[in-house]
């Protein structure tokens, strides 16, 4: 186990020296770790944790997704429980609120197999009251909690390159930082539980309302005779640029979709944004007009595509107006 760590250890010194940062590692390692929901951005973070030399259990509701990381060393338990049991500090990567809740405080959920002295770092995008719920039910058990949603998307996943807003127990934080470090660039710490939700929620909202109106843009822009190539060239050499429309824009103008972030996730998090901003009276008309075409677009079956295919709900309407 000694021999473990050490190597760990080593693999988070070497990524800091690439990253050009202080390589110093001012914490202990716990030996297990856990890791539940192996999706887009589970499967290349548990795979990260596995190649740093961790110590890793996995599991996912389909189990077949369990299989690239089981060859790959990790061990494999048979539901949330089993794994939270066994482990010292377990991640959850889940599609929403409810999958959260149920991986966490369902029927074989995590929450049974938590006690004092383990920790449950869940990265789901949830509201702060799903955060809140789980924080509860993992608490009860006298094991610690911490939001840590990330800010990044699949190539950030694979490339132990995101950004983690993390909230809730400070001493989990500290516990969890070096597989934080591992899988990230960057980790906030920002007080209790919820805050770290309402982070993410707001970063994305502005981020499904960039994305929306960038489409917009690109529709009109076609519409009027501009080649969209030429537009997206424009805007990456302006004031607007961003690296999120130089890195859809191309693909976009070709209709195509790779999904990096499925789309209804998209819609689900400015859904959730809107209810933050309702649970304190802020106005956000952009979202909620953003909103209302994600919604489009997943009745037009876009639902598991990238949420770059936003675009298509504006073709479908103008196909209509024609
Ligand atoms: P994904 O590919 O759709 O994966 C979702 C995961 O949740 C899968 O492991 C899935 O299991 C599991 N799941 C869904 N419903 C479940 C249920 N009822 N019970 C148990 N497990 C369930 O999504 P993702 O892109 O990895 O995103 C995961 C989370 O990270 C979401 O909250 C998303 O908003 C957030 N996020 C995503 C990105 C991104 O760019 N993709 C970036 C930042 C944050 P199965 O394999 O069995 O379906």
């Amino acid at each position: 186990e000694a021999l473990e760590i050490e190597r760990v250890h080593m693999a988070i010194r070497m990524k800091k020296v690439r990253e050009g940062k202080d390589c110093i590692i001012p914490y202990e390692i716990p030996a297990r770790v856990g890791f539940l929901g192996l999706g887009i951005m589970g499967s290349p973070m548990a795979q990260n944790l596995i190649k740093a030399g961790c110590d890793v259990t996995v599991w996912n509701r389909t189990k077949s997704k369990c299989d690239p990381l089981i060859s790959l060393g990790a061990k494999y338990k048979s539901s949330p429980e089993e794994v939270a049991a066994s482990c010292d500090v377990t991640f959850a990567m889940l599609a929403d609120p409810q999958s959260a809740v149920d991986v966490a405080c369902g029927e074989h959920g995590a929450a049974n197999g938590m006690s004092p002295g383990k920790g449950y770092v869940d990265v789901s995008t949830v509201d702060g009251a799903t955060s809140k719920m789980i924080n509860g039910h993992i608490k009860a058990t006298g094991a610690l909690f911490l939001e840590a949603p990330v800010s990044g998307s699949k190539k950030p996943a694979e490339d132990g390159q995101l950004i983690f807003l993390t909230a809730g127990d400070s001493s989990l934080y500290n516990t969890a930082a070096p597989f934080l470090d591992i899988m990230g660039k960057s980790k906030f710490y920002l007080g209790d539980v919820g805050n770290g939700a309402a982070m993410k929620l707001v970063v994305n909202m502005i981020m499904g309302s960039m994305m929306a109106s960038f489409s917009e843009g690109l529709i009109l822009g076609e519409k009027v005779g501009l080649d969209p190539g030429v537009l997206v060239e424009v805007v990456s050499q302006g004031a607007i640029s961003a690296p999120m429309f130089s890195m859809k824009g191309p693909s976009m103008v070709q209709s195509l979709y790779p999904t990096a972030f499925p789309l209804k996730h998209q819609q689900k998090d400015l859904r959730l944004a809107l209810g933050l901003a309702e649970s304190v009276s802020q106005p956000t008309p952009i979202a909620a007009a953003a909103n209302e075409l994600y919604k489009v677009a997943k009745s037009c079956g876009l639902s598991d595509q990238d949420f770059s295919a936003v675009i298509e709900a504006l073709k479908v309407k103008l196909q209509h107006q024609t």
